[in-house]
Protein backbone atom coordinates (compact mmCIF):
# COMPACT_ATOMS: atom_id res chain seq x y z
CA UNK A 1 0.00 0.00 0.00
CA UNK A 2 2.84 2.43 0.71
CA UNK A 3 4.01 2.62 -2.80
CA UNK A 4 0.45 2.85 -4.36
CA UNK A 5 -0.64 5.21 -1.70
CA UNK A 6 2.78 7.77 -3.08
CA UNK A 7 1.63 6.26 -7.02
CA UNK A 8 -1.49 8.30 -6.03
CA UNK A 9 -0.30 11.07 -4.43
CA UNK A 10 2.02 11.69 -7.11
CA UNK A 11 -0.50 10.88 -10.13
CA UNK A 12 -2.74 13.24 -8.66
CA UNK A 13 -0.75 16.15 -7.27
CA UNK A 14 -2.02 15.78 -3.91
CA UNK A 15 -1.10 17.82 -1.73
CA UNK A 16 -2.16 16.69 2.44
CA UNK A 17 -3.59 18.81 4.93
CA UNK A 18 -2.69 17.96 7.92
CA UNK A 19 -5.25 19.93 9.52
CA UNK A 20 -7.74 17.42 7.85
CA UNK A 21 -6.14 14.77 9.97
CA UNK A 22 -4.82 13.41 7.12
CA UNK A 23 -2.30 10.68 8.00
CA UNK A 24 -2.22 7.49 5.42
CA UNK A 25 -2.61 4.11 6.60
CA UNK A 26 -0.27 1.97 4.20
CA UNK A 27 0.36 -1.27 6.28
CA UNK A 28 -1.58 -3.90 4.66
CA UNK A 29 -1.66 -6.13 7.80
CA UNK A 30 -3.13 -3.17 9.78
CA UNK A 31 -5.66 -2.74 7.10
CA UNK A 32 -6.68 -6.69 6.48
CA UNK A 33 -7.29 -6.88 11.00
CA UNK A 34 -9.52 -3.36 11.07
CA UNK A 35 -11.38 -4.68 8.46
CA UNK A 36 -11.52 -7.98 9.87
CA UNK A 37 -12.53 -6.95 13.39
CA UNK A 38 -15.52 -5.35 11.52
CA UNK A 39 -16.95 -8.87 10.50
CA UNK A 40 -18.21 -7.50 6.84
CA UNK A 41 -20.25 -9.33 4.21
CA UNK A 42 -22.49 -8.52 1.93
CA UNK A 43 -25.94 -8.33 4.22
CA UNK A 44 -23.68 -5.12 5.42
CA UNK A 45 -23.80 -1.54 4.59
CA UNK A 46 -20.71 -0.32 5.66
CA UNK A 47 -19.86 3.89 5.98
CA UNK A 48 -16.16 4.94 6.07
CA UNK A 49 -15.44 8.09 7.40
CA UNK A 50 -12.22 9.82 5.45
CA UNK A 51 -11.43 7.38 3.35
CA UNK A 52 -8.48 9.37 2.55
CA UNK A 53 -6.69 8.02 -0.79
CA UNK A 54 -8.77 4.51 -0.46
CA UNK A 55 -6.73 2.23 0.81
CA UNK A 56 -8.93 0.65 3.70
CA UNK A 57 -11.91 1.79 1.09
CA UNK A 58 -11.41 -0.87 -1.67
CA UNK A 59 -10.71 -4.06 0.85
CA UNK A 60 -14.53 -2.54 2.52
CA UNK A 61 -15.96 -2.46 -0.68
CA UNK A 62 -14.81 -5.86 -1.50
CA UNK A 63 -16.58 -7.72 1.58
CA UNK A 64 -19.60 -5.11 2.07
CA UNK A 65 -22.88 -5.29 0.68
CA UNK A 66 -22.82 -1.28 0.21
CA UNK A 67 -20.07 0.67 0.79
CA UNK A 68 -20.15 4.49 1.21
CA UNK A 69 -17.43 7.02 1.59
CA UNK A 70 -17.86 9.94 2.92
CA UNK A 71 -14.85 12.43 2.59
CA UNK A 72 -14.65 16.40 2.87
CA UNK A 73 -11.54 16.61 0.68
CA UNK A 74 -12.56 17.39 -2.67
CA UNK A 75 -8.79 16.66 -3.97
CA UNK A 76 -8.98 12.95 -2.61
CA UNK A 77 -12.05 12.32 -5.02
CA UNK A 78 -10.64 12.05 -8.27
CA UNK A 79 -7.61 9.08 -7.02
CA UNK A 80 -11.10 7.54 -4.82
CA UNK A 81 -13.34 7.40 -8.01
CA UNK A 82 -10.10 5.74 -9.93
CA UNK A 83 -9.96 3.13 -6.53
CA UNK A 84 -13.84 2.75 -6.60
CA UNK A 85 -14.47 2.14 -10.20
CA UNK A 86 -14.46 -1.32 -10.31
CA UNK A 87 -17.22 -1.56 -7.27
CA UNK A 88 -20.63 -0.59 -8.67
CA UNK A 89 -21.93 -1.35 -4.88
CA UNK A 90 -19.91 1.71 -3.69
CA UNK A 91 -20.69 5.47 -3.34
CA UNK A 92 -18.87 8.20 -2.58
CA UNK A 93 -20.14 11.60 -1.05
CA UNK A 94 -17.86 14.30 -1.13
CA UNK A 95 -19.13 16.01 2.24
CA UNK A 96 -17.95 17.09 5.51
CA UNK A 97 -19.38 14.03 7.84
CA UNK A 98 -20.47 16.03 10.35
CA UNK A 99 -22.64 17.86 8.24
CA UNK A 100 -24.26 14.58 6.39
CA UNK A 101 -27.29 12.55 7.12
CA UNK A 102 -27.15 9.37 8.12
CA UNK A 103 -30.69 8.45 8.26
CA UNK A 104 -30.77 9.86 4.40
CA UNK A 105 -27.55 8.16 3.49
CA UNK A 106 -28.89 4.78 4.75
CA UNK A 107 -32.42 4.96 3.13
CA UNK A 108 -30.89 5.73 0.02
CA UNK A 109 -28.49 2.81 0.54
CA UNK A 110 -31.28 0.10 1.60
CA UNK A 111 -33.58 1.20 -1.75
CA UNK A 112 -29.94 0.15 -3.41
CA UNK A 113 -29.87 -2.66 -1.44
CA UNK A 114 -32.88 -3.88 0.24
CA UNK A 115 -31.43 -7.20 1.20
CA UNK A 116 -28.81 -5.64 3.73
CA UNK A 117 -29.70 -6.20 7.30
CA UNK A 118 -26.73 -4.17 9.03
CA UNK A 119 -24.84 -1.30 9.17
CA UNK A 120 -21.65 -0.70 10.54
CA UNK A 121 -18.98 2.23 10.34
CA UNK A 122 -15.27 2.17 9.80
CA UNK A 123 -12.79 4.21 9.97
CA UNK A 124 -9.62 5.82 10.52
CA UNK A 125 -10.79 8.93 12.38
CA UNK A 126 -9.48 12.30 11.60
CA UNK A 127 -8.33 12.99 15.06
CA UNK A 128 -8.94 16.48 15.20
CA UNK A 129 -12.81 15.56 15.37
CA UNK A 130 -12.97 12.14 16.93
CA UNK A 131 -15.28 12.46 19.67
CA UNK A 132 -17.78 14.64 17.76
CA UNK A 133 -17.79 12.11 14.81
CA UNK A 134 -18.42 9.20 17.41
CA UNK A 135 -20.97 11.22 19.55
CA UNK A 136 -22.96 12.29 16.00
CA UNK A 137 -23.07 8.15 15.07
CA UNK A 138 -24.50 7.32 18.38
CA UNK A 139 -27.27 9.87 19.14
CA UNK A 140 -28.34 9.80 15.28
CA UNK A 141 -27.84 6.11 15.12
CA UNK A 142 -29.81 5.31 12.08
CA UNK A 143 -29.49 1.77 13.07
CA UNK A 144 -25.85 0.76 13.28
CA UNK A 145 -25.04 -2.56 15.32
CA UNK A 146 -20.84 -2.36 14.72
CA UNK A 147 -18.72 0.54 14.62
CA UNK A 148 -14.77 -0.11 14.50
CA UNK A 149 -12.66 3.17 14.69
CA UNK A 150 -8.94 3.60 14.82
CA UNK A 151 -8.27 6.81 17.25
CA UNK A 152 -5.86 8.49 19.67
CA UNK A 153 -4.73 5.76 21.96
CA UNK A 154 -5.49 7.78 25.27
CA UNK A 155 -9.23 9.14 23.34
CA UNK A 156 -9.50 5.30 23.51
CA UNK A 157 -8.27 4.83 27.22
CA UNK A 158 -10.62 7.31 27.64
CA UNK A 159 -13.72 5.58 26.25
CA UNK A 160 -13.57 2.03 27.34
CA UNK A 161 -12.39 3.14 31.27
CA UNK A 162 -14.36 1.79 34.24
CA UNK A 163 -15.20 3.71 37.22
CA UNK A 164 -12.56 4.70 39.63
CA UNK A 165 -10.00 4.66 37.10
CA UNK A 166 -8.18 8.30 36.25
CA UNK A 167 -9.17 8.01 32.23
CA UNK A 168 -12.97 7.76 33.58
CA UNK A 169 -14.77 10.61 32.99
CA UNK A 170 -18.02 12.28 30.87
CA UNK A 171 -16.56 10.77 27.59
CA UNK A 172 -16.58 7.01 28.70
CA UNK A 173 -20.08 7.27 29.81
CA UNK A 174 -21.63 9.42 27.35
CA UNK A 175 -20.38 6.36 24.79
CA UNK A 176 -21.18 3.26 27.67
CA UNK A 177 -24.33 4.96 27.90
CA UNK A 178 -25.02 3.65 23.94
CA UNK A 179 -22.68 1.25 23.46
CA UNK A 180 -20.53 -1.65 24.64
CA UNK A 181 -16.67 -0.50 23.45
CA UNK A 182 -13.94 -2.49 23.68
CA UNK A 183 -9.93 -1.88 22.95
CA UNK A 184 -8.55 -4.36 20.35
CA UNK A 185 -4.92 -3.06 19.41
CA UNK A 186 -2.33 -0.48 19.40
CA UNK A 187 -0.68 1.05 15.82
CA UNK A 188 2.54 2.27 15.91
CA UNK A 189 2.99 5.49 13.85
CA UNK A 190 5.08 3.64 11.29
CA UNK A 191 2.30 2.43 9.46
CA UNK A 192 1.08 5.71 8.37
CA UNK A 193 2.34 8.18 5.65
CA UNK A 194 3.14 10.97 6.81
CA UNK A 195 3.13 10.09 10.62
CA UNK A 196 1.64 11.13 13.17
CA UNK A 197 2.61 12.45 16.05
CA UNK A 198 0.68 10.56 18.59
CA UNK A 199 0.13 7.08 19.42
CA UNK A 200 -3.10 5.30 17.93
CA UNK A 201 -5.36 2.41 19.03
CA UNK A 202 -8.56 0.50 17.43
CA UNK A 203 -11.62 0.02 19.04
CA UNK A 204 -14.51 -1.71 18.44
CA UNK A 205 -18.52 -1.04 19.68
CA UNK A 206 -21.00 -2.71 19.63
CA UNK A 207 -23.88 -0.79 19.83
CA UNK A 208 -27.15 -1.21 22.56
CA UNK A 209 -30.72 -1.75 20.69
CA UNK A 210 -31.51 -0.13 23.89
CA UNK A 211 -29.26 2.26 25.56
CA UNK A 212 -27.59 0.98 29.08
CA UNK A 213 -29.92 2.77 31.49
CA UNK A 214 -33.27 4.12 31.23
CA UNK A 215 -33.95 7.44 31.98
CA UNK A 216 -36.80 9.81 32.65
CA UNK A 217 -34.63 12.41 31.06
CA UNK A 218 -31.41 11.91 28.73
CA UNK A 219 -30.91 15.35 29.34
CA UNK A 220 -30.96 15.62 32.76
CA UNK A 221 -28.52 12.68 33.24
CA UNK A 222 -25.77 14.09 30.64
CA UNK A 223 -26.39 17.80 32.74
CA UNK A 224 -25.66 15.32 35.92
CA UNK A 225 -22.55 13.41 34.76
CA UNK A 226 -21.02 16.72 33.07
CA UNK A 227 -21.14 18.87 36.59
CA UNK A 228 -19.84 15.33 38.61
CA UNK A 229 -16.78 15.01 36.87
CA UNK A 230 -16.50 19.15 35.87
CA UNK A 231 -14.94 19.77 39.49
CA UNK A 232 -12.73 16.91 39.77
CA UNK A 233 -11.39 17.58 43.30
CA UNK A 234 -15.04 18.44 44.91
CA UNK A 235 -17.04 15.71 46.37
CA UNK A 236 -19.91 14.47 44.63
CA UNK A 237 -22.38 16.89 47.02
CA UNK A 238 -20.59 19.74 46.35
CA UNK A 239 -20.15 19.00 42.69
CA UNK A 240 -24.05 19.04 42.13
CA UNK A 241 -25.02 21.15 44.57
CA UNK A 242 -22.22 23.84 43.12
CA UNK A 243 -24.15 23.50 39.45
CA UNK A 244 -27.14 25.80 38.98
CA UNK A 245 -29.12 23.13 36.68
CA UNK A 246 -31.00 21.14 39.29
CA UNK A 247 -33.61 23.55 41.04
CA UNK A 248 -32.65 21.26 44.19
CA UNK A 249 -30.96 22.47 47.24
CA UNK A 250 -27.85 21.11 48.82
CA UNK A 251 -29.99 19.12 51.86
CA UNK A 252 -32.44 17.59 48.76
CA UNK A 253 -29.58 16.72 46.86
CA UNK A 254 -27.73 14.84 50.35
CA UNK A 255 -30.96 13.32 50.78
CA UNK A 256 -31.32 11.98 47.36
CA UNK A 257 -27.64 10.37 47.78
CA UNK A 258 -28.90 9.04 51.10
CA UNK A 259 -31.68 7.42 49.29
CA UNK A 260 -29.65 6.06 46.90
CA UNK A 261 -27.16 4.67 48.97
CA UNK A 262 -24.33 7.20 47.48
CA UNK A 263 -21.35 8.24 49.84
CA UNK A 264 -21.64 12.19 49.48
CA UNK A 265 -18.48 12.41 50.18
CA UNK A 266 -17.00 10.10 46.61
CA UNK A 267 -16.19 11.65 43.74
CA UNK A 268 -17.82 11.89 40.18
CA UNK A 269 -15.20 9.41 38.69
CA UNK A 270 -16.19 6.53 40.93
CA UNK A 271 -19.97 5.92 40.02
CA UNK A 272 -21.45 3.67 37.86
CA UNK A 273 -23.80 4.49 34.77
CA UNK A 274 -26.37 3.20 36.67
CA UNK A 275 -25.80 5.46 39.48
CA UNK A 276 -25.97 8.76 37.47
CA UNK A 277 -29.10 7.38 36.27
CA UNK A 278 -30.59 7.39 39.46
CA UNK A 279 -29.13 10.42 40.60
CA UNK A 280 -30.54 12.05 37.50
CA UNK A 281 -34.16 10.27 37.54
CA UNK A 282 -34.35 11.61 40.67
CA UNK A 283 -33.47 15.14 39.70
CA UNK A 284 -36.01 14.93 37.15
CA UNK A 285 -38.76 14.53 39.53
CA UNK A 286 -40.58 17.57 40.83
CA UNK A 287 -39.76 17.66 44.22
CA UNK A 288 -42.40 16.65 46.17
N1 LIG B 1 -8.99 6.24 5.54
C1 LIG B 1 -7.72 6.73 5.11
C2 LIG B 1 -6.63 5.83 5.58
O1 LIG B 1 -6.88 5.02 6.49
O2 LIG B 1 -5.52 5.89 5.04
C3 LIG B 1 -7.47 8.17 5.60
C4 LIG B 1 -7.59 8.40 7.06
S1 LIG B 1 -7.08 10.01 7.57
C5 LIG B 1 -6.59 9.67 9.22
C6 LIG B 1 -8.60 10.91 7.84
C7 LIG B 1 -9.40 11.22 6.60
O3 LIG B 1 -10.58 11.92 7.00
C8 LIG B 1 -8.72 12.15 5.60
O4 LIG B 1 -8.89 11.64 4.31
C9 LIG B 1 -9.46 13.48 5.75
O5 LIG B 1 -9.46 14.28 4.56
C10 LIG B 1 -10.83 13.00 6.12
N2 LIG B 1 -11.66 13.99 6.86
C11 LIG B 1 -11.23 14.94 7.71
N3 LIG B 1 -12.27 15.62 8.22
C12 LIG B 1 -13.40 15.07 7.69
C13 LIG B 1 -14.79 15.35 7.81
N4 LIG B 1 -15.25 16.32 8.63
N5 LIG B 1 -15.67 14.62 7.09
C14 LIG B 1 -15.22 13.63 6.25
N6 LIG B 1 -13.92 13.33 6.09
C15 LIG B 1 -13.01 14.02 6.80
Amino acid sequence: MRQITKELIQKYDIRLTKSLGQNFLVDDNIIDKIVNMADIDKNDIVIEVGPGIGNMTRRLAAKAGRLIAVEIDKHLIPPLEEVLKEFPNSSLINKDILKTSLEEVIREEKEKAPETEHVKIVANLPYYITTPIIMKFLEENPGIDTMVFMIQKEVAERIVASPGGKDYGALSVAVQYYSKPERLFDVSPHCFVPKPEVDSTVIRMKVFKEPAVKLINKDMFFTTVKASFGQRRKTLLNALSNSNKFAKSKEEIRQILIDLGIDENARGETLTINQFAQISNRFAQPTQ
